[in-house]
């Protein structure tokens, strides 16, 4: 029997209905969340992924900015932008869509929002705080996978988890937060020796490395979850992740679809760090 599939636009829905409602009180308390998204420079990927973060927060009542610059703007100017950003009390959080242009030095840049704003959850600040278990801001990304496998209720003291990729945004936070919630965690980069040795052993397996397809069934463990992060365009024009979600899908018992799996979720999980941004701004 193929795998149920772990629904991230319908558990988006219902935490959305959940944050409009939460941010119906926090406006009427004169504190309506606001979230700048800035944009440099003018990757067709990124203009598609901020026009998708603008439009959700219109969708539950926030305030939005979109600040988009050319290029060939230089990263003084950006850092100027931010440090306006950061003081204006109308913005709780603030989004720099990444990949920026070469010349910018993105860890500046990220280290340059405050960390009260960051609802992203990239600057070192945060990243450090989640090592120790009390980040002001998870990552979206790998929050929303942790609430995926909440909505099924999933027992992870004890289970393994194996994540393929470890980059800074999504493998690296992903293994803090399941270790945290008492997994056994392995983690796998492009240097790791007989991959399948570990994704087969994987009661959880999320997979975030950009590579479409490359986890096929035979690499899945039997009824295990299957958390697919990758989003990849195919020279058709179509979208598919990081796991041959056809033959996996008949060896995992839970798997993400792509779309409509991780990436809804990453977007409703920015909403909720940008809600919970504002209504501290209340409690203080
Ligand atoms: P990065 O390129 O920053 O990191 C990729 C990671 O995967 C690296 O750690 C790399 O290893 C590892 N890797 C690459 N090839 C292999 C391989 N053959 N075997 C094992 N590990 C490998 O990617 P991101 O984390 O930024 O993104 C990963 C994917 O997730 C992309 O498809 C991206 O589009 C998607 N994404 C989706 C989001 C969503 O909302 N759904 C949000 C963010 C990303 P090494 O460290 O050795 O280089």
């Amino acid at each position: 029997m193929p795998a149920q599939l772990l629904d991230g636009v319908a558990l988006s829905k219902k935490i959305r209905t959940e944050i409009t409602a939460r941010a119906a009180i926090v406006t009427a308390k004169g504190r309506r969340p606001g979230l700048a998204v800035i944009v440099v420079g003018d990757n067709p990927a990124s203009a598609v992924y901020v026009r998708n973060k603008v439009k959700a927060c219109e969708e539950v009542g926030f305030h939005s900015v979109l600040e988009r610059y050319e290029a060939e703007m230089n990263e003084e100017a950006l850092l100027a932008r931010i440090a306006t950003l950061n003081a204006d009390p109308a913005i709780h959080g603030i989004l720099v869509q990444l990949p920026l242009p070469a010349h910018i030095a993105s860890e500046r840049v990220l280290e340059a929002i405050a960390p009260q704003k960051d609802v992203d959850g990239f600057h070192v600040a945060n990243a450090g705080a989640l090592m120790v278990g009390a980040p002001e801001f998870k990552p979206c990304t790998p929050y929303g996978c942790m609430k995926l496998l909440e909505s099924i209720e999933y027992p992870l003291r004890g289970a393994r988890a194996v994540i393929v990729g470890a980059s800074n945004i999504v493998g690296k936070p992903m293994a803090m937060l399941l270790l945290q919630a008492g997994a056994t965690v392995t983690i796998c980069n492009s240097k790791t020796r007989d991959l399948a040795h570990h994704t087969k052993d994987a009661d959880v397996l999320v997979v975030a490395t950009g590579k479409p397809k490359m986890i096929t069934g035979d690499m899945v463990k039997s009824g295990s979850v299957v958390i697919d992060v990758g989003i990849n365009r195919l020279p058709d024009g179509k979208l598919c992740g990081d796991v041959d979600f056809d033959t996996a899908k008949y060896i995992a018992s839970w798997i993400t679809p792509v779309p409509g799996g991780v990436g809804p979720m990453t977007i409703t999980m920015l909403l909720m760090n940008t809600l919970e941004a504002a209504e501290k701004k209340i409690k203080y």
